[in-house]
């Protein structure tokens, strides 16, 4: 079994803390950083798996972000792959992807264009969905909030789990890819680079990928965008930092290998 929970990356400062443990360095780290401090507060937001803990982002949001910022950043770190619709649900009331809040049609559910201090303070917990059909629900909370606030964007991710480590399924040694299978009994395993050498005949291309860091791994086709998820990251990082490429590369040359034979 994976591990419930999970240490993560400061974003700031690079430095490796617990789950647990990073809402109160994040504080300390932003009030050390040259980030703007413009009056106003900006939330600290936890957002999570709804029903594991081992994928984890903070991120920092002015109070003036919308929900289609937030919406944005998480499509583009962890859950989209095509553009399927969503929804955040917030005190019972539940807003739409797809609504245009210019436009009241009576049903009593609104668009993403609202800002997030008109729905949200701190200690609001809070839920959002991705797809509506293989849906992928997250737990956001706003869990502080500081005079930092992000210095280009409206919000930042400030620390996120680290790449999970799961045993591959044959031989317990380092997973390093995922392996589903959409067939009607859909099942999700890791499997090591050796394994995945060996047993290169039974596995069909499209359905073997990194594992991905996010709570939408195996869902959907879902494949990890870094080149989407760097946008919200501070500066100072790479593709390089967030995503093993090595690993992708020596995957594909693994599946050609095979083809190569035949
Ligand atoms: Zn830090
Ligand atoms: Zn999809
Ligand atoms: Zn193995």
């Amino acid at each position: 079994m994976p591990p419930r929970s999970s240490s993560g990356t400061c974003l700031l400062c690079k430095t490796t803390v617990g789950r647990i443990a990073m809402p109160r360095h994040s504080q300390d780290c932003l009030k050390k950083s040259d980030w703007p401090e413009p009056g106003g507060l900006s939330y600290i937001i936890r957002v999570e798996g709804f029903h594991t803990k081992m994928f984890w982002l903070l991120v920092l949001a002015r109070q003036d972000a919308e929900l289609s910022d937030l919406d944005r950043l998480l499509r583009d770190v962890w859950v989209e792959c095509c553009e399927h619709l969503s929804t955040f649900t917030i005190h019972g009331e539940r807003f739409f992807s797809y609504k245009d809040n210019d436009f009241d049609d009576g049903e009593g559910e609104f668009g993403f264009s609202i800002r997030l201090d008109e729905v949200i303070g701190p200690g609001t917990v809070f839920t959002y969905e991705y797809d509506f059909g293989s849906t992928t629900k997250l737990k956001l909370s706003v869990i502080g909030i500081s005079p930092v606030a992000p210095k280009i964007a409206p919000l930042c991710l400030i620390a996120r789990n680290n790449r999970p480590e799961i045993p591959c399924y044959f031989c317990k040694e380092k997973g390093e890819y995922l392996v589903t299978n959409r067939s009607d009994s859909p099942y999700m395993i890791a499997i090591c680079r050796d394994c995945t050498k060996k047993k290169v005949d039974d596995m069909e291309p499209e359905y073997v990928t990194v594992i991905p860091n996010s709570p939408r791994a195996g869902v959907c086709g879902y494949m990890e965008e870094p080149i989407t998820a760097i946008r919200w990251y501070p500066k100072g990082w790479h593709l390089g930092d967030i995503y093993p490429a090595e690993s992708e590369e020596a995957l594909a040359e693994i599946m050609n290998c095979d083809e190569d034979d035949e």
